[in-house]
């Protein structure tokens, strides 16, 4: 089935990129007799229903008629009248997903607003972010960046969903408005560029560097996204808008990512870029060793790849070292590189595999220790 959430998915937020396997169907029940969570919420939280919460009940109703898929998931109303959130508990492995809304959120927005929150979080429901592996659960710098990057494209994802599920790009905005700052339309005034310019504040004072280790992007980039994406090709075609987009949803994406990056700074870029290239050059030297000789030829190509100071440090370190340590360290290497997104993996792999064509030693050996670092690659 395609709906609007396969089609208008943050490109960034691609869980191909993650060794995880997802469930083909979101709505697949899973044999996990995990309801827990679910008696829990039945004891300590009011369950929508028609006749209890006729406005949230058809606030729900309208976004999954907008979105176009089944609406299988149990909606919840609890009090909580400090924070203003609505999360999606679905469980990892259970066989049932709860949607909770405070008091707070149901009291701030209005029905739109409201039903773009709802859809915010059916979309994390549908693209299954609960099976992400969660950075805090992570001890390993490149894992921590690279899984922090990916629950930020998840929020995208999601905001993108909420928008199209309330259908009005202005409420799924005064939504994110009213809930980053807690306060209702007495207090605030709706003028979008304003709030941009704050963006651009924050931008030209080279942003906020904690943010590298937040999971929500900045909510003025969240904003920024959402607007580009009305902007697209794509949404206005599909959606018959009667306008003509500004960018295709490629080019929108691209900016999105960058909008961010100049807001946390490029970081996991650079830190990403570093471990590819040390794996390169550790995997050169793995592959050039596989006949225990570091030929004259060999010796010119990896010069000419990773430039005369890194050889002589290498050359050095190979003369003093017993193999021994020289595995170690290779094994060190991919042990990070790993932690990577699997198209920075087929990267390495695929220059690696080049220098098949010109090792010295026997063919054979050398395939085997490309086949090797695959496998610590986890690919
Ligand atoms: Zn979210």
């Amino acid at each position: 089935m395609y709906n609007v959430l396969d089609k208008f998915r943050y490109s960034k937020d691609d869980p191909s990129q993650l060794n995880i396997s997802l469930k083909k169907d979101p709505y697949e029940k899973v044999n996990n007799n995990n309801s827990n969570n679910l008696n829990q919420l039945l004891s300590t939280s009011v369950k929508v229903s028609k006749e209890i919460f006729p406005n949230i009940n058809s606030a729900i109703d309208k976004v999954f008629e907008r979105l176009e898929i089944k609406n299988n998931l149990n909606f919840f109303v609890t009090a909580n009248h400090f924070q203003t959130q609505a999360s999606c508990s679905a469980m990892p492995l259970g066989d049932s997903a709860e949607i909770i809304l405070t008091s707070k959120l149901i009291e701030l927005l209005n029905d739109q607003e409201l039903q773009s929150v709802i859809a915010h979080e059916v979309a994390h429901f549908y693209y299954q972010h609960a099976l992400y592996p969660q950075a805090s659960s992570s001890k390993n710098r490149t894992q921590i960046l690279n899984l922090l990057n990916f629950s930020r494209a998840a929020e995208i994802s999601a905001d993108r969903i909420g928008f199209i599920g309330c259908g009005s790009l202005e409420a799924s905005l005064r939504a994110m408005l009213k809930i980053t700052s807690g306060l209702d339309e007495k207090h605030l005034k709706f003028n979008f560029s304003s709030y941009l310019n704050q963006l651009r504040e924050l931008k030209e004072i080279k942003g906020d560097k904690n943010l590298m280790y937040s999971t929500h992007p900045n909510f003025l980039n969240r904003m920024q996204a959402l607007i580009w994406f009305s902007m697209s090709n794509e949404y206005n075609d599909h959606f018959d808008t009667g306008k003509k987009g500004t960018f295709n949803l490629k080019a929108v994406d691209d900016k999105i990512y960058d909008s961010i990056k100049k807001v946390i700074g490029d970081e996991v870029d650079y830190s990403n870029k570093e471990v590819v290239s040390r794996a390169l050059m550790w995997g050169s030297i793995d592959v050039f060793l596989s006949d225990k000789k570091f030929s004259k030829k060999e010796q010119e190509i990896f010069k000419k790849n990773f430039g005369d100071k890194s050889t002589e440090s290498i050359l050095s370190l190979i003369k003093i070292s017993n193999p021994k340590s020289i595995h170690e360290k290779i094994k060190n290497t991919f042990e990070e590189a790993s932690k990577l997104l699997n198209k920075d993996k087929e990267k390495i792999v695929n220059e690696l595999t080049k220098l098949l064509k010109i090792v010295d030693g026997e063919k054979k050996i050398a395939e085997k220790v490309i086949k090797k670092i695959k496998t610590n690659l986890k690919i």
